[in-house]
């Protein structure tokens, strides 16, 4: 299944049957020789908190670390920094782009800044829709994740400079600008305990538009969200 999003279209990485909310273990040569046991761990338990305690966290707008991690929450917070980083580094590297060393010592715990990346964790209210609707109308609950396709920013004289796109599971959306001369990166989730997450609907989308854009439950109708009526 296809969505349409502020970037163009996604590719749904995995279906809502299954459980399971990890990304493949597939890694770029770059990041094979981290550590990153306890960047999965870490994203596991966030993983399962968030997937968890959706409804409070959609209409409450926040996460607060401490509740996901206790007491190492600023600990855990950096792995799971570097758990995301190391996932969209091996995505740059499959689209060509080489990881800066910077990027690779912040990983590594030999530079504790992290370099080139700014990152926003918010939540797409299209995703929620989604979920709530296949859980309620179709009976399917489960994971899914999510993976758009890069973007590339450009500078005033038109010369690349970076690359954008987003990440996430069911709703939770992590979106990233890799920006290659950036030498301090800018994260929305390392100001405190508790996180604001922006909600927004991507463009084109309202609510009850899924339910409209569902093909299951519209069956060879043709709409600007299902253009060829499949
Ligand atoms: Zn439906």
């Amino acid at each position: 299944m296809r969505v349409r999003s502020s970037n163009g279209y996604e590719e749904r990485i995995q279906g809502p049957n299954s459980n399971s909310l990890k990304f493949a273990k597939v890694l770029c040569a770059s990041c094979n020789n981290t550590k990153s046991q306890p960047f999965d761990l870490a994203y596991d338990a966030f993983a399962l908190s968030i997937h968890r305690n959706a409804g409070a966290i959609v209409e409450s707008g926040h996460i607060r670390f401490s509740r996901i991690y206790g007491k190492n929450w600023r600990r855990e917070r950096i792995s799971l920094a570097k758990y995301f980083v190391k996932n969209i580094c091996c995505r740059l590297a499959e689209d060509g782009v080489r990881v800066p060393q910077m990027v690779i010592d912040y990983m590594n715990g030999v530079s504790s800044v992290l370099p080139n990346f700014v990152l926003e964790m918010n939540i797409n209210l299209a995703k929620y829709e989604l979920g709530k609707h296949l859980r309620e109308v179709h009976s399917l609950d489960g994971g899914s994740l999510w993976s758009g396709g890069h973007g590339v920013i450009y500078d005033e004289n038109q010369s690349a400079i970076g690359t954008y796109s987003h990440l996430g599971f069911d709703w939770f959306n992590l979106d990233y600008q890799f920006l290659q001369d950036l030498t301090r990166g800018e994260v929305n989730f390392f100001l405190g305990d508790v996180v604001h997450l922006e909600r927004f609907w991507p463009d084109g989308f309202a609510s009850g538009d899924v339910a409209k854009a569902c093909r299951s439950c519209n069956p060879g109708v043709i709409s600007k969200w299902n253009p060829e009526g499949m």
